[in-house]
């Protein structure tokens, strides 16, 4: 994959589909994104206003705010490559009506309440200005490092990972087991060189 457009998005399972946060768990890390962190929170009506306060004013604001509020929610700050429209794009339209008539697969149709337009299962950062400010939001303790791109990560790859993961992978050649994912993962946990055995 390429490293030089790796971004962090916030994604938020809205109080509507909590109970099916597993299943858009897992269509999340099936398209590839990493889940860097998550946080299930019920927000306060304060919390809810600090959020939402690009749309202070507008007609849904209330309605917005009753909903966001009406029970927890699962926030995850998601990584991948152009990870911000990549998770807009698969959430699809803002209203469940059109999300199921123009994307049908897509996490609002699937998710999103047939009763109401706007009850429409999951948020997705909308810029990497909202996506910072949203990740802070959710997250205030976290300090993130910026995604290491091009020469930077392979440096790091290059003397954290590689050596390592070249032992590995020529003792599995070697060995050729079964199930050479699992084989791999317990070769490095005994192999770490970050840790001594036993802890
Ligand atoms: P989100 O910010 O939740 O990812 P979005 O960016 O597609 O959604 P916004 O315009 O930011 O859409 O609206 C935020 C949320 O407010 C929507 O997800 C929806 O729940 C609600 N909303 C938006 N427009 C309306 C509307 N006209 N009537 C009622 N609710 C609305
Ligand atoms: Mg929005």
């Amino acid at each position: 994959m390429a490293t030089d457009k790796i971004q962090r998005t916030l994604a938020m399972v809205k109080p509507d589909a909590i109970n099916r946060s597993a299943e858009i768990e897992k269509i999340i890390l099936d398209e590839g994104f990493t889940i860097v962190e998550r946080r299930r929170v019920r927000l306060t009506r304060a919390e809810a206003a600090e959020f939402y306060n690009e749309h202070r004013g507008k007609p849904f604001y209330e309605s917005l705010l009753e909903y966001i509020t009406s029970g927890e929610v699962l926030a995850l700050i998601l990584a991948g490559e152009e990870a911000i429209t990549h998770w807009r794009r698969i959430l699809g339209p803002t209203r469940v009506s059109q999300a199921r008539q123009e994307a049908p697969d897509s996490i609002r149709a699937r998710f999103g309440d047939h009763a109401n337009d706007s009850h429409n299962a999951a948020h997705g950062s909308d810029s990497p200005t909202s996506a910072q400010r949203e990740i802070k939001f959710f997250f205030p303790d976290l300090t993130l490092e910026p995604v290491l791109t091009g020469e930077g990560a392979k440096e790091y790859l290059s003397h954290a990972v590689s050596p390592t993961l070249v032992r590995a992978l020529t003792e599995l050649c070697k060995v050729r087991p079964d199930d050479p994912i699992v084989w791999l993962a317990d070769w490095l946990l005994v192999n770490n060189p970050n840790k001594s055995s036993g802890d």
